[in-house]
């Protein structure tokens, strides 16, 4: 269901230069991954290349004490992403990669890895086991020895406001990101994943409902949605963000009764819950039904509500309209990052020979980073074996 928003700017989704130690190069890789994009069907538009439009977004959020970061992107398109992928999938076969689909890595070892039970040896490893996997493979890694650090985790809603509230912003940059230190707590802010034109979409694990976005190339809707997150980490004396960001999304769904809540801004503002003849009687019609109308602020902590009413009341003034009361905001949004792996900048751990790469190594948090990382873990395994092959897929 992603939109294959492609984010071509080294510090958004990670910082790749903390691995390659130079910008230069960070800004090449993010070349190099855009360029194979392309090479297997991504489209060659780039959004964001507007400087006068930028310009002019930035002067309006830094008068509205924003910060605007302004990102070259392209669109692939939810439609579009599995050609993308089976372009790439063929050219790895056609080198000999054998792929195994609906296939479990059970556990990993030194040099091997148990599938179905049968031990695999291995000369390399290279773990990349998504968001999804984290957890898995944090628990792989801890029994190895090699060393985590956990990452704070942002916490919120997602917002959905008529296409043409939003369609100023997203003129100038289809995922525009915005960042806002709140009034009252002085916590960092953020919209994250744009879908202009889009859907709110469910995630369901297997405990948890949850909210994201989608928006296709080729059929629109009458409403634009973004994340609007507030940034948590903590320190003393619980650092498992991940425990907490869970409690808050299990909360939610309590009390959404197993599916995702929904208020208008007005209601949550006036400290009232929303009834669909209250979201019914609003301007914005939900592009998501199989929610529930409810209180938000029964399910998130004070902290984190009272930073969306006062981020989104800002960024009103950057995008008039974001934060009238007819606007809709779904909960819980919340981004779990994967306990951070130490590695080295080959993106292998202290385990010899065992590489990790992407979000579920906690060192990315979208597709081109991720992709980043692969290359370097792809590129530290030749490295170290002597081979002289590319890992390039053109
Ligand atoms: C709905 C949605 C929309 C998104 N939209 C965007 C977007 O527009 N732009 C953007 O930049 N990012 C987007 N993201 C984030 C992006 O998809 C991720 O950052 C990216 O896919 C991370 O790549 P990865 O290779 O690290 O992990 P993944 O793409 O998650 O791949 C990991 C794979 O490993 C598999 N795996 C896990 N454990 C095991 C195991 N034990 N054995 C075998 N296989 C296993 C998983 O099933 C999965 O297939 C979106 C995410 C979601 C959920």
């Amino acid at each position: 269901m992603s939109s294959g928003i492609l984010n071509l700017r080294y510090d958004i989704g990670g910082d790749l230069s903390k691995f390659t130690k130079s910008v230069e190069k960070a800004e090449e890789l993010v070349k190099e991954v855009d360029e194979i994009f392309v090479e297997n069907g991504a489209p060659k538009e780039v959004y964001g290349l507007d400087t006068a439009g930028i310009d002019e977004l930035a002067r309006k959020a830094a008068a509205a004490g924003i910060r605007f970061i302004p990102i070259p992107q392209r669109h692939i398109g939810s439609e579009y992403l599995p050609d993308v992928i089976s372009s790439i999938r063929q050219k790895l076969e056609k080198r000999g990669v054998k792929i195994l689909l609906n296939t479990k890595v059970e556990s990993i070892g030194q040099g091997k890895v148990i599938i179905n039970g049968s031990v695999v040896k291995t000369d390399y490893i290279l773990a990349a086991p998504g968001r999804v996997g984290a957890d898995w493979f944090a628990a792989q890694a801890r029994a190895l020895g090699v060393k985590l650090t956990h990452l704070p985790v942002d916490i919120g809603v997602r917002v959905e406001v008529p296409a043409v509230v939003y369609e100023p912003v997203v003129r100038v940059n289809r995922d525009p990101k915005f960042h806002i230190q709140t009034k009252t707590f002085d916590d960092f802010v953020r919209t994250f994943c744009t879908n202009a034109e889009g859907w709110v979409m469910e995630e369901r694990y297997d405990d948890h409902v949850g909210v994201n976005g989608q928006s296709l190339r080729n059929k629109k809707s009458k409403n634009t949605n973004f994340a609007f997150l507030v940034h948590v980490g903590l320190t003393q004396p619980v650092t498992d963000t991940n425990a907490y960001g869970r409690s808050i999304a299990y909360l939610a769904t309590t009390i959404g009764g197993g599916r995702p809540l929904i208020q208008r801004m007005g209601d949550l503002r006036a400290g009232r819950r929303s009834t669909w003849e209250r979201i019914d009687r609003g301007h914005v019609t939900p592009t998501l039904r199989s929610v529930t109308p409810g209180d938000i602020s029964m399910a998130l902590p004070g902290r984190i509500v009272t930073d969306i009413i006062e981020g989104l009341e800002r960024l009103d003034k950057v995008v008039p309209g974001v934060a009238s009361d007819s606007t809709l905001l779904y909960a819980p949004e919340v981004k779990l990052y994967a306990m951070q792996i130490n590695v080295d900048q080959n993106m292998e751990t202290s385990v010899p020979n065992l590489f990790v790469a992407g979000d579920g190594a906690g060192l990315s948090r979208g597709i081109v980073t991720a992709a980043a990382t692969g290359l370097l873990a792809a590129r530290g395994i030749i490295k170290k074996s002597g081979s002289e092959k590319s890992p390039r897929l053109s």
